[in-house]
């Protein structure tokens, strides 16, 4: 069997988002145009297709990584599912470990919200390119303009805005394409006909001026085109695109786009944006692991022929067919029926079925090749984070890099005038440090901060007085304030080289690691897999 799409034809993305940008709505509607969907689902009627459980229904919030793939002119577009809720960060750092490229969705009315400074630094520190969808275009005070500059301040990115947006709140239209200088505009109810037609007269000048905008940006970030933009010859439209395109994944730049998902407007002008501005699996560094014998590192490139080796990002109860393992293929071919191993646990795993996932339907598969996303049904041993590798190549795949905090206090400054002082601080102290995190409490309206123990937050506090010069008391600790404590928060390996018997062998041993509550601190517990960890490789708390 031979691919049925080119891998350069792939589009591995997710939709990141704050709670309540429009995250569900906008994942719904490109599923509804890209050819899968026969109705429009509805956040506010609990009928939408990626949100899973009833309880995601009832609380209308995603809690669940669904993978689910789409077409669109040619290209397989398999969107994972990120939760946006802060409970959830740690799901949605699993997601961002497998996907190649991101819609970072806003809401038009907010720009950008603390939640969103969350998922985007996670995105950095996964590298992964995106591009921005300024959603909800048709509310009262939205603004294009306003988002984009909050992107730039507070994220500190650099947006370039690819379209001008047609009418006002809720007269709304859709928006100039500033590549193509065309107007789409979106008429009929379900947004199904965009029509594409010339720049309203008294819009012309300004979608110019923003076209020339544009071009500056993109030519000062390529060593090509700037020659030429210096030069003023012409610059075709593909060199354009494909300078933003390397731009992009090379998260030197953002291309931000307009929309209202729910009026369903300008959600196609985003899906061909995916195809042409995200990567694909060939776009992005090779995969890195470990050889788990030996404890060589391997890399593995998106090649058929290669060995196989996937990551499962995801187990998901489905209500109809049972447990389900969603995995990321990075090399080789999944075959359904087929052995993998799991390396991590030393453990065989047949591969039962393969199932793709589609808004209407599941699709039973033969194979999953590289660069591709599936679920599989079967597994018995494998849980988020595992590496399944081919038997004779076993190889551990870099899981989640950073464990999530488990210890939280509300803080507050002593003189209440010393709140932004304060806001300051801890946003740079969280930018430096990965497991330090900061939000504020939506009941309470508290600021709350996380960490690894209460050394590490006393150590932080105390920093904050000595480099920041504020002071600030500090609430009663909650331990294990965003997971519980009873389950597996998420494997962290600690690799460590032991030598075994006396034939002067060396081995890798990984471990997995329960956190688990003891007396005012939380400690890890040193179990399950392949003996007792070394004292020295359990985290300082
Ligand atoms: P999520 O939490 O990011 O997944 O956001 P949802 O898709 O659940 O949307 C949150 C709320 O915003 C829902 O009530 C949606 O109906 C509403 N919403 C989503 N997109 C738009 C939009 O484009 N315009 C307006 N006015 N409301 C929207």
């Amino acid at each position: 069997m031979s691919r049925e799409y080119a891998l350069d034809r792939y589009r591995n993305i997710g939709i990141i988002a704050h709670i309540d940008a429009g995250k569900t709505t906008t994942t719904e509607r490109i599923l509804f145009y890209a050819g899968k969907t026969y109705r429009i689902g509805s956040v506010d009627d609990g009928t939408t297709v990626t949100d899973w459980m009833v309880q995601e229904r009832e609380r209308g919030i995603t809690i669940v990584s669904a993978a689910v793939s789409a077409e669109w002119k040619g290209y397989q577009i398999n969107l994972i599912d990120t939760p946006g809720h802060i409970d959830f960060t740690a799901e949605v750092q699993r997601s961002l470990r497998v996907l190649d490229g991101g819609v970072v969705v806003f809401d038009a009315t907010q720009g950008v919200e603390p939640q969103s400074e969350t998922v985007w630094r996670q995105a950095d520190r996964y590298k992964v390119p995106r591009i921005c969808f300024i959603n909800k275009m048709d509310r009262v005070g939205a603004s294009f303009e306003g988002s984009i500059q909050s992107i730039k301040d507070r994220l500190g990115a650099n947006p370039i805005a690819m379209q001008l947006p047609i009418g006002f709140e809720a007269a709304f239209k859709g928006a100039v394409d500033l590549v193509t200088m065309k107007a789409i505009l979106f008429e009929d109810e379900l947004g199904k006909e965009p029509i594409v037609t010339d720049i309203p007269a008294d819009l012309v000048k300004e979608a110019e001026e923003a076209r020339a905008k544009m071009i500056e940006q993109v030519a000062e970030l390529d060593d090509d085109l700037i020659v030429k933009y210096l030069e003023n010859e012409p610059i075709s439209e593909e060199e354009l695109k494909a300078a933003l395109r390397r731009a992009v994944i090379a998260s030197k730049a953002t291309a931000v786009f307009c929309g209202s998902s729910l009026k369903n407007k300008g959600v196609q002008p985003l899906i061909d944006a995916v195809v042409d501005y995200l990567p694909s699996p060939l776009d992005v560094p090779a995969v890195k692991g470990t050889h788990a014998k030996t404890g060589e590192e391997i890399e593995r490139h998106p090649d058929d022929d290669a060995p196989a080796s996937a990551l499962v990002f995801k187990i998901v109860t489905d209500p109809y067919v049972g447990r389900l393992a969603y995995i990321r293929v990075y090399s080789g071919v999944v075959k359904q029926g087929g052995q993998l191993l799991n390396p991590g646990k030393d453990k065989k795993e047949r591969v039962g079925r393969l199932i793709r996932m589609y808004a209407d339907r599941r699709e039973d598969i033969e194979e999953v090749r590289a660069g591709d996303i599936a679920a599989i049904l079967g597994l018995k041993y494998s849980f988020t984070g595992d590496t399944l590798s081919d038997s004779d190549k076993p190889i551990v795949l870099e899981s989640i890099s950073f464990p999530e905090p488990v210890i939280s206090v509300a803080i507050e400054p002593k003189t209440a005038g010393d709140q932004d002082k304060m806001g300051d601080a801890l946003y740079k102290l969280s930018q430096e440090d990965p497991t330090f995190r900061v939000h504020v409490d939506e009941s309470t309206g508290q600021t709350v901060i996380s960490g690894m123990g209460e050394l590490h937050l006393d150590v932080l506090v105390d920093r904050m007085l000595r480099e920041f010069r504020v002071q600030a008391n500090v609430g009663r600790t909650r331990v294990s304030y965003r997971e519980t404590i009873t389950r597996p928060v998420e494997k962290i390996s600690y690799r460590y080289v032991k030598q075994s018997g006396g034939r002067g062998m060396y081995g890798h041993v990984v471990f997995d690691m329960t956190p688990l509550e003891r007396g005012n601190g939380v400690q890890f517990e040193n179990k399950i897999v392949g003996g007792t960890v070394p004292k020295e490789y359990i985290p300082a708390i």
